[in-house]
C-alpha cells in the first residue's frame, strides 16, 4: 500500500537534507515534486491542489527552528497535512441513545459490502455487542446465502427473508428486522443493501427507500479502494442519491497507489471510519488518519 508514494516522498525529503535553510525556490521545487507524487498516486486533482497549497503556505511561513532542520520541518508539515486530508481525528461509531443502533451499508456491487457486514459484526461482537445482520440485498441471487455464511463465520445472527417466500421487498425486510432486533435484544443492526455494477437510479431509489424506512444512525458508503479515482465519482453519486455519514475503504491491500484513500474524505467531507485489508474477517479495523499518515511517510 502506498509504496510508490512513500518512495517518492522519501526521495523528495532526502534531497532537502543537506540544506541549511529553504529558499522560496527550494520550496517551489519541493512542492512541485510532492504534487507529481500525489498525481502519480492517483489522488484527485482538487485534493492535490489543496494539499500542495497548504504545504507551500506552511513551509514558507515556517520559523527557523532549533529543534528541526528544514528537511524535518517539511516532513512534519507533510505529515500534519496528510493526517488532515485523511480526516484528522479517528471518527468512532455513533451509537443510538435507545438501541438498536442501525447501521446501513451502501455501495456498488463487488465493493465488499457483504464481507464488510461480517467483519463489522465480528468486530462489534468482540466488543461485547450483540449485532444482527440483515440481508436486504435481494438483487444478487447469492447475496442472502453469502450473508448467512458470513453470519456463521462471525458467529452473529442473520435476519433474512424466508426461503420460498417469494423474493421479498428489501424495504420491508429492513423494516421488519428492526422489530426483530428489539424482540431478540440485539443492540446493533447492520443492513446489507443491494449494489449494482454501475450507478443507476433504481439502486439509489431503493437505498433511499430503505434509509427512509429505518432511519439509520449511520449510513456507511463502502468503496473498493482499487478503483482509484472512480471511487471519487461513485462517492459523489451516492452522496447525491442516498447521502452517508462515513466511508469504509475496502481492498486497501490491493491498492498500491492510495489515491482513493487520500481523496475521498476531502471530496465528500465525510470521514473514513473503517478500512478492510483482505478477505478474512480479521482483515479489518477502525481507520486512524495519524497511523495511515505514518505508514505513508515511513
Ligand atoms: P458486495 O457485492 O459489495 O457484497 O461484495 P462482496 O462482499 O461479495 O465482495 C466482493 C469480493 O471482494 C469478494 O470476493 C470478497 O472476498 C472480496 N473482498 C472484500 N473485501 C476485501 C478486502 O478488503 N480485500 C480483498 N483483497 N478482497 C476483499
Amino acid at each position: 500500500m502506498f509504496e510508490t508514494l512513500s518512495d517518492r516522498l522519501t526521495s523528495v525529503f532526502s534531497s532537502l537534507r543537506s540544506k541549511g535553510r529553504l529558499s522560496d525556490a527550494d520550496i517551489d521545487a519541493t512542492t512541485r515534486e510532492i504534487r507529481i507524487a500525489l498525481l502519480e498516486a492517483d489522488v484527485a486533482l482538487p485534493v492535490v491542489k489543496a494539499f500542495v497549497a497548504r504545504v507551500k503556505e506552511r513551509a514558507r511561513g515556517a520559523e527557523v527552528s532549533q529543534a528541526l532542520n528544514p528537511a524535518q520541518q517539511v516532513v512534519k508539515i507533510v505529515n500534519d497535512e496528510l493526517i488532515e486530508i485523511l480526516g484528522g481525528e479517528t471518527r468512532r461509531l455513533r451509537y443510538a441513545k435507545t438501541p438498536p443502533t442501525v447501521i446501513m451499508l451502501a455501495g456498488l456491487q463487488g465493493s465488499g459490502k457483504t464481507t464488510l457486514a461480517g467483519k463489522l459484526a465480528k468486530w462489534l461482537r468482540e466488543q461485547g455487542h450483540v449485532p444482527l445482520m440483515v440481508a436486504a440485498d435481494l438483487q444478487r441471487p447469492n447475496a442472502v446465502q453469502q450473508l448467512q455464511v458470513m453470519g456463521e463465520r462471525a458467529q452473529v445472527a442473520v435476519y433474512a427473508p424466508e426461503p420460498g417466500n417469494g423474493v421479498g421487498d428489501p424495504v420491508d425486510v429492513a423494516r421488519r428486522s428492526i422489530d426483530e432486533a428489539r424482540r431478540q435484544q440485539h443492540d446493533i443492526v447492520i443492513i446489507d443493501t443491494a449494489g449494482r455494477l454501475g450507478i443507476d437510479q433504481e439502486l439509489m431509489r431503493q437505498a433511499a427507500d430503505i434509509r427512509d424506512a429505518v432511519q439509520p444512525d449511520e449510513i456507511m458508503f463502502v468503496v473498493d479502494a482499487m478503483i482509484g479515482q472512480d471511487a471519487v465519482t461513485t462517492a459523489q453519486a451516492f452522496m447525491d442519491g442516498v447521502g452517508f455519514d462515513g466511508v469504509v475503504l475496502t481492498k486497501l491491500d490491493g491498492d498500491a497507489r492510495g489515491g482513493a484513500a487520500l481523496s475521498v474524505r476531502h471530496i465528500t467531507g465525510r470521514p473514513i471510519m473503517f478500512a478492510s485489508t483482505g478477505e478474512k474477517l480479521e482483515d479489518f479495523d477502525a481507520f486512524h488518519p495519524d497511523r495511515m499518515a505514518s505508514r505513508i511517510l515511513d
